[in-house]
């Protein structure tokens, strides 16, 4: 364990150092995402971090209290999440979020002045980029979309001077990769930070810190939570004065998580590593039936030898992961009909829970992107985003072959 239970519930140094600690003592994830910056609770022995749904703390005399003082600020049970999301990085404590969006938007505002420029890979989450068109721009913050995928282009967009450059790796919903090593090293070289959303993998399967980033950002409300509990985001860096920042920010705008979505964060992680190889796992599964499919005309998963990036994949990833795309022969219209079609995968927006989920892009996540951006970049109408849940991966491919005959032969599905 590495943490004593008498600063098991406090954002203290000590728990700071306990985090080192813990990366120090080299204990594989598994074991740091149970116990990593947790301890039983000091009061009662509770093995698990309490809830503690307090909005503020009672002081003991003015100006003598135990490190928390009111929950915008800091929560025991949230600084817990913070510790633990640290631990599994080998990173000091992180700052959470009531949703990934505030933790992108911390980001920006801890990072970026008016006059500044980010650049961001031109596939992302759709509210990120709505957030820097729509919000920021408007306050003197401008962005370039690139192909961070292609190293020389970002490194000729980085000529012009840019603070920040944001990348998703694998990217949602394409899964296009960057390559993280070689985008570190050009921003750096040019004075710029990189920040990588690793939501898609989390640290369970892909290490952006060993590859260069200087901020890895998460939205926890997929895999890292990965029941479709809760909704939360993360900001972790090992360069301390960016992180202070981070809560800085974290305090003053009022983006802070709430104790139980914290709480029921916490428990998701612990079996974090089991879900994410078993969602590749099925992934992959599902990938080879949709590939050998007659009715799917492409696929994008980065565990199959066709995906356009493999060799990246496998250097940069321990597993593809559970996310994959796909467009059917009959485009749009029979894109449409799959997602209403099947019965076990839910139509819904999200990714990476235990449930398989279904989405459409151009009409759900990416919405927001101009039809013309979405269909430079590969979010074609017809595009299909598969969230490969831990159902019996049989049951998966079931539905979908089902679904598949249906749209085949119409008739199949009125009997
Ligand atoms: N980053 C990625 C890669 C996402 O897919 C999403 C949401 O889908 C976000 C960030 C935003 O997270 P949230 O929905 O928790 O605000």
């Amino acid at each position: 364990m590495n943490d004593s239970p008498t600063d098991s519930n406090s954002r203290s140094p000590a728990s700071a150092e306990a985090n080192a600690a813990s990366a120090e003592a080299g204990e594989a994830f598994c074991t740091r995402s149970i116990h990593g910056g947790l301890g039983p609770d000091p009061g009662t022995g509770a093995i698990l971090t309490p809830i503690h749904q307090s909005t503020t703390f009672v002081q003991a005399a003015v100006g003598v209290d135990k490190g928390f003082t009111y929950s915008r600020s800091g929560n025991p049970t949230v600084a817990a999440l913070e510790r633990n999301l640290g631990a599994l990085e080998h990173a000091p404590a992180a700052a959470s979020f009531a949703t990934g969006m505030a933790a992108i938007t911390a980001l920006a505002l801890s990072t970026l002045r008016a006059g500044d420029r980010v650049l961001l890979s031109d596939v992302v989450y759709g509210g990120t980029l709505r957030l820097l068109r729509d919000v920021l721009a408007p306050f003197g913050v401008s962005h370039q979309v690139v192909d961070s995928s292609d190293s020389l282009a970002l490194r000729e967009a980085l000529k012009q001077p840019t603070r920040l450059v944001v990348v998703e790796s694998p990217a949602n919903p394409t899964l296009k990769l960057t390559d993280l090593r070689a985008a570190a090293a050009a921003a750096h070289d040019s004075g710029a930070l990189l920040a990588v959303d690793n939501t898609v993998l989390t640290a369970a399967l892909q290490r952006p810190f060993e590859l260069g980033a200087d901020v890895v950002v998460y939205s926890t409300t997929k895999f890292i939570e990965g029941h479709n509990t809760t909704v939360g985001g993360a900001l972790l860096s090992r360069d301390q004065a960016l992180l202070d920042r981070f809560r800085f920010v974290q305090n003053a705008v009022g983006f802070a998580q709430a104790p139980f979505e914290a709480w029921l964060t916490l428990r998701g992680i612990k079996t974090l590593e089991l879900r994410v190889r078993q969602h590749s796992y099925n992934a992959l599964r599902v990938a080879r039936f949709l590939e050998s499919h007659p009715a799917v005309a492409r696929i994008w998963y980065p565990g199959l030898p066709s995906f356009p990036q493999y060799e990246l994949a496998q250097a940069q990833q321990d597993a593809g992961g559970g996310l994959l795309a796909f467009e059917l022969v009959g485009g749009a219209p029979a894109g449409r009909l799959l997602m209403e079609r099947v019965k076990l995968c839910s139509l819904a927006e999200n990714l990476g829970a235990v449930e398989t989920l279904i989405t459409h892009p151009a009409t759900m996540t990416h919405s927001d992107i101009p039809p013309a951006q979405r269909q430079a970049v590969g979010i074609s109408d017809g595009l299909v985003r598969l969230s490969v849940g831990l159902e019996d991966p049989d049951d998966i491919v079931a539905d979908l072959t089902r679904a598949l005959a249906e749209i085949a032969d119409p008739a199949r599905g009125a009997e």
